[in-house]
């Protein structure tokens, strides 16, 4: 259950959440469903959360890895979760990893087929599954609401809905740039955070 508290304190140990958080995106050649532009979706994550904050939060890509608070690592099937978010230690600074599954093919029917078969719904799993676990990464939990980006399905929920609901708003693989995927209730969360 969403805790204020929880969030906050969250946002505390992430202490360059007031700067800059220096990102690096790995490469990921080779992990099973990748494609190069995974990255640009991993990008525009990160962009939505910035507009959505109104501006006040801000990432800027680190020279190499070792300088990054804020890491994207894709990786292989991992027991059928889009992703998953770990807190690290950065030279002694709260990190974090965010784990991104680009193979859309092992998520389970009837999604599965379904992004398999439409280009732009598979973009928009790899899209809201980074911009969720990056949503962790900042501080925000999970919610019980389906509307939010920070819905956890193990409420429930029709996973084919949840992601249909974004791919429809889409003509083009460039509309991603158009919709966050966040709520207001996410956005409210999130604001929540700057506030004096
Ligand atoms: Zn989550």
């Amino acid at each position: 259950m969403f805790s204020l508290s929880l969030a906050v304190l969250a946002l505390m140990q992430f202490a360059s959440l007031r700067e800059a958080i220096p990102f690096f995106i790995e490469d990921g050649t080779g992990v099973p469903g990748y494609q190069q532009s995974d990255r640009d979706l991993a990008k525009l994550a990160l962009a939505a959360w910035t507009r959505e904050s109104g501006g006040k939060l801000k990432f800027v890509e680190a020279k190499s890895q070792s300088d990054a608070l804020l890491r994207v690592r894709w990786i292989s099937n991992n027991n059928g979760l889009f992703g998953e978010t770990q807190r690290t230690s950065v030279n002694g600074k709260v990190g974090a990893v965010v784990n991104v599954m680009p193979l859309v093919a092992q998520l389970g029917e009837p999604l599965s087929s379904r992004a398999v078969g439409d280009s732009l719904l598979r973009e928009t799993i790899v899209y809201l599954t980074c911009v969720h676990e990056l949503g962790h990464a900042i501080g925000l939990n999970h919610t019980r609401n389906f509307e939010d980006i920070m819905y956890s399905f193990a409420y429930g929920g029709d996973f084919v809905q949840y992601f249909m609901r974004y791919r429809s708003r889409l003509q083009t693989r460039g509309d991603i740039a158009k919709y966050s995927g966040l709520s207001g209730g996410d956005i409210e969360i999130l604001r929540s955070f700057y506030k004096e």
